[in-house]
């Protein structure tokens, strides 16, 4: 993984059908999401959450950031 990278998503195929999603942060392999909608990985290191959305022809991968004060995502 190099280091010049904050983030990295690998998005894995079987046969043209996305299977899942492996996130990188921080230098640290967070694991894989599941492709359906909402999953999502913390990073124990900057508290980053990575989600995925599926909408009706395309999907996001976002990251959103802790915010001091507030509890909502
Ligand atoms: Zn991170």
């Amino acid at each position: 993984m190099p280091k010049e990278y904050k983030a990295d998503y690998r998005v894995n195929l079987l046969k043209a059908n996305i299977t899942g999603i492996e996130v990188t942060c921080c230098g640290h392999h967070l694991g894989e999401m599941r492709f359906q909608n909402n999953e999502g990985l913390i990073c124990p290191v900057c508290g980053t959450h990575h989600t995925v959305v599926l909408q009706h022809n395309h999907f996001h991968i976002r990251q959103n950031q802790p915010v001091k004060g507030d509890d909502k995502i």
